[in-house]
């Protein structure tokens, strides 16, 4: 049997090549990995708790919770990376 508690959970990742201040999302729970790979800086996971945004430490991009977009969805679009690390 493989121990893997963080592996196993279904992370939504974004990542903000444009430079923008703000991106809307549609989860709460995520990783931000700052540009697409390889100028992607460590995919750190945020967790937004009772909050509706969080910024990430690395790349200070405001994530906004917004219960309009689906989790792959962005404002703007085009911000979304993936769901799991496919390593
Ligand atoms: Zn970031």
């Amino acid at each position: 049997m493989i121990l893997g508690t963080l592996m196993d959970d279904d992370y939504h990742k974004f990542k903000n090549d444009s430079g923008l201040a703000e991106i809307g999302i549609g989860v709460k729970k995520f990783k931000c990995i700052g540009q697409t790979p390889p100028h992607d800086h460590p995919h750190i996971y945020h967790d937004m708790g009772d909050d509706n945004f969080i910024y990430c430490l690395y790349c200070n991009t405001k994530f906004v919770y917004r219960t309009s977009l689906k989790p792959n969805e962005t404002d703007p679009p085009g911000n979304y990376f993936g769901a799991i690390d496919e390593s």
